[in-house]
């Protein structure tokens, strides 16, 4: 960067030019600009602020936001033809959103997922909604200077009680120095003016009650993603043996008891997912084949406890949804290794007949590389098995392009 650069003004636009390959790559429509193919910069940049890019013939070719502190520099927001991103603009792309997931559920399911980051147009921002509370997640910095903004628009769009913010991780430092008020788990709007809620709120997934730990819990206080996998299970459970492995607040066994499932454990690290699990089961005891069911805990590590626990631990249906296992490009290989490895401890703990639902949250490693771990791990067993489906995005979080494709799951059955 020059550092003899103007100073910004509201008069000077930031504009940029970036190399041929990334410039084909932002014209076919992909959100992400890596700081490395900018070449030229008018002025520094502020975090946050709107980056216009030219092409080679000095032709706008995309207006994104700007974030110094993050490898990718630029998150596209519009490409193709110019365009001013006024009110009416932020609006419209805040209808798309909404207007995609209109018929998508009725009143049994409170809980969804609202914005999707890039695949719905907002680059690294989600919106969750729990019952009448909304969980804003932001993943870059950027949108820490528009968050006002962004909240009139939610408040006037969306029917609320109360605006959550979550930062991941990697901002949340950031956020402490530049913006004290926007901390992690922060009440951007409620109200009852500003109380906290004490309890974890409670939404519905298909008529189930469920508890989300807005404030604290992981991603934005549950595993959206995974419910038509839970569907899924819940119609495969009846009379069923069921071991939830990586269980976090046992999403898939209340599905799996609704099913009729005879007995359900959750295997999981963290003793607070357990109780969470727990909690989410008596939540449900309504429900006769949930009151009927045995359910067991276990707090251990469920790589070594598929490995190491007696031979008795066996059963009929066993879901394994391990954490990202490749958090970079780097680790790809050795996440396959480790997915192969610990399906196959899986499918030893499987009765004849039992049904295998193997998942993988790792974008690094593709939905073929993850399928063919699974299957190499199947007939490596030596057991006759048979493939039922495999699923990936339900359509409130979409996928537009391929390092957003994360999620994936494949169904076996054994049949000796
Ligand atoms: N399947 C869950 C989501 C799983 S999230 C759902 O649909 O809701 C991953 C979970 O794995 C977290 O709860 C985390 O506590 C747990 N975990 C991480 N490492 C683990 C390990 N080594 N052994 C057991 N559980 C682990």
């Amino acid at each position: 960067m020059n550092p003899t650069a103007a100073k910004p003004t509201a008069a000077t636009r930031l504009r940029l030019r970036i190399t041929a390959a990334a410039e084909s790559i932002v014209r076919a429509g992909h959100p992400w600009l890596f700081a490395d193919s900018i070449h030229e910069l008018n002025r520094a940049g502020q975090t946050g602020e709107l980056a216009v890019i030219y092409d080679r013939k000095d032709k706008f070719l995309a207006v994104g936001l700007f974030d110094p502190d993050s490898p990718i520099r630029v998150r596209i927001l519009h490409a193709g033809k110019p365009q001013t991103l006024d009110a009416a603009w932020w609006q419209a792309r805040l209808e798309q959103a909404l207007a995609r997931r209109r018929e998508l559920f009725d009143e049994h399911t409170t809980g969804y997922r609202l914005i999707h980051g890039e695949s719905d147009g907002w680059p690294g921002l989600v919106l969750d909604r729990y019952d009448t509370t909304l969980v804003l997640k932001i993943y870059t910095a950027a949108w820490l200077p528009r968050l006002e903004e962004i909240l009139s628009l939610l408040k006037e769009k969306i029917p609320c009680e109360r605006i959550i913010l979550r930062l991941s991780r990697n901002i949340r430092s950031l956020a402490e120095r530049r913006a004290p008020a926007r901390q992690d788990g922060a009440i951007l709007f409620s109200h009852d003016a500003g109380t906290v809620p004490g309890a974890p709120i409670v939404f519905l997934e298909n008529g189930i009650r469920f508890e989300a730990d807005v404030l604290r819990g992981q991603k934005t206080g549950f595993f959206l993603d995974q419910r038509e996998n839970r569907a899924e299970v819940e119609m495969l459970s009846r009379g069923k043996k069921v071991l939830n492995a990586f269980s976090f607040s046992g999403g898939f066994s209340v599905y799996a008891a609704r099913g009729g499932a005879k007995s359900v454990t959750d295997l999981d690290i963290s003793a607070h997912a357990l109780a969470s699990a727990k909690r989410n089961f008596a939540l449900n005891e309504n429900f006769p084949a949930v009151a009927a069911c045995r359910h067991e805990t276990i707090q251990a590590d469920a790589f070594l406890w598929l490995e190491r626990a007696p031979v008795k631990f066996k059963f009929d249906l066993i879901v394994l949804d391990p954490p990202s296992l490749a958090k970079r490009e780097s680790e790809r290989a050795a996440a396959i290794r480790a997915y192969e490895k610990l399906n196959s401890s899986g499918i030893a703990r499987l009765e004849r007949g039992g049904i295998l639902v193997a998942g993988s949250c790792s974008a690094h490693v593709s939905a073929a590389e993850f399928f063919d771990a699974v299957r190499r791990a199947a007939q490596k067993s030596s057991r006759k098995f048979t493939e039922l489906k495999t699923a990936q995005h339900p359509p409130d979080h979409p996928a537009a392009f391929k390092e957003a494709e994360y999620l994936k799951v494949i169904y076996l059955k054994f049949m000796t």
